[in-house]
């Protein structure tokens, strides 16, 4: 392994990634050497922060110190930078979504594969401790097959910043948060996806969606439900997943949450009626207290490196990427899809572009 730290330059020192140089700080294999933004603000907030910032794009592409370049730019631009960037010799990181359709990723692919340099995508949610949480539980059964998984992100603010709004920057909540989401599904089940529907919401008047909901089906029998909005100000729960031996839920980003599973140790117990609205009813009564166990959540699957180790690793030769570009184009290719079942109101199939893992 090579004792001297990967020479990183991030271009497009914004929101995502200023936060990218603090992140690296704590890593020994990357060093932040520099920054590149077309904002002579961001410039200047670069060299406040103690990272040179260079002058134009072709003076990073043309610095032989420089190893890594690292794009955080709104999304219509990571295909040119990532492109020029791999045909001078550097390696890429990309921030999500690497681009905006399939083709274009294949474009990049092609051009890395002739350079060969590495090119990965920050698909960071992938390391998310309640995804990880859910992920554990998918793949060990600790509820029993899950075949059901229901996966939100909601918030009550509206479409974020300034290019999010505008269908030429990329914008729009599927391309950002639908990305993570769609990532983790695809990542954590090894299944094909045999049918997509959805629907975009446009309840702010943007040229672009301000949320939407979608579900996938799997070919093993595993439903997805996957929702986004900006206009909740109730918002459900993180995750709410149903195994063949119980159910489970993560509340929020702090973790709070508990699965309620069947206690084996007594026979099914009858439940007692229950007052309903103005109705009785023993379908929707509880289950009772003795033939149901409430447990904690297991503990969170673990990744066997960070997201820049990793890299590192793939670019020294000694990893294998955690964020498989394979699987990269396949969450574009869901992407697309699922624009056109909402598009269409059709049930769209016989679109994915499944390779099995193993
Ligand atoms: P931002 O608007 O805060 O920052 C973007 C910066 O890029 C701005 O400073 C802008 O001046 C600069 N820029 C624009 N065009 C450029 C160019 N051609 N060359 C150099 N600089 C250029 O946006 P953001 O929220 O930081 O998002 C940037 C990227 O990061 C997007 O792709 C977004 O999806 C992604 N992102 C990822 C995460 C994550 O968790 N993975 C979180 C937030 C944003």
């Amino acid at each position: 392994m090579s004792t001297q730290a990967l020479s990183v330059v991030i271009v497009g020192y914004g929101g995502m990634g200023s936060y990218h140089a603090k992140l690296i700080l704590d890593n020994k294999r990357l060093k932040v050497t520099g920054t590149y933004d077309v904002l002579a603000a961001r410039q200047e907030a670069s060299r406040e922060d103690g990272y040179p910032a260079y002058e134009s794009y072709e003076a990073v592409l043309n610095d032989p110190t420089v190893d890594v370049i690292l794009i955080a730019t709104p999304n219509d631009v990571h295909k040119e930078l990532v492109i020029t960037a791999l045909q001078h010799g550097k390696h890429v990181i990309c921030e999500k979504p690497v681009t905006m359709y399939v083709k274009d990723f294949e474009e990049m692919m092609a051009v890395a594969e002739e350079a060969g340099r590495v090119l990965m995508v920050h698909q960071n949610r992938r390391w998310d401790e309640d995804f990880l949480i859910i992920k554990e539980m998918y793949d060990k059964k600790t509820i029993g097959d899950l075949f059901q998984l229901e996966s939100r992100v909601h918030g009550a603010n509206g479409i974020p910043g300034d290019w999010r709004h505008l269908e030429a920057y990329g914008g729009g909540m599927l391309l950002d948060w639908g990305v993570h989401l769609l990532d983790q599904f695809v990542f954590m089940i090894d299944s094909k996806i045999k049918s997509v529907t959805s629907r975009l919401s446009f309840i702010l008047g943007d040229e672009v969606d301000d949320g939407f909901d979608a579900v996938l089906e799997f070919e093993n029998g595993v439903t997805a439900i996957v929702e986004v909005g900006t206009t909740n100000f109730i918002t459900l729960p993180r995750w709410y997943v149903k195994g063949t031996e119980g159910t489970a839920v993560i509340e929020d980003w702090s973790l709070t949450g508990r699965s309620v599973v069947q206690n084996h140790e007594v026979g099914k117990i009858e439940p007692k009626p229950i007052k309903a609205g103005v109705g009785l009813t023993k379908t929707m009564a509880p289950p009772s207290e003795e033939s149901t166990l409430t447990e904690a959540l297991p503990k969170a699957y673990e990744h066997e490196s960070s997201f820049y180790d990793n890299f590192a690793g793939v670019v020294e030769g000694t990893a294998a990427p955690i964020v498989k570009n394979s699987e990269v184009l396949r969450v574009l290719n869901l992407i697309e899809n699922v624009f056109k079942a909402a598009r269409t109101r059709e049930v769209i199939k016989d679109f994915d572009v499944y390779e099995p893992k193993n």
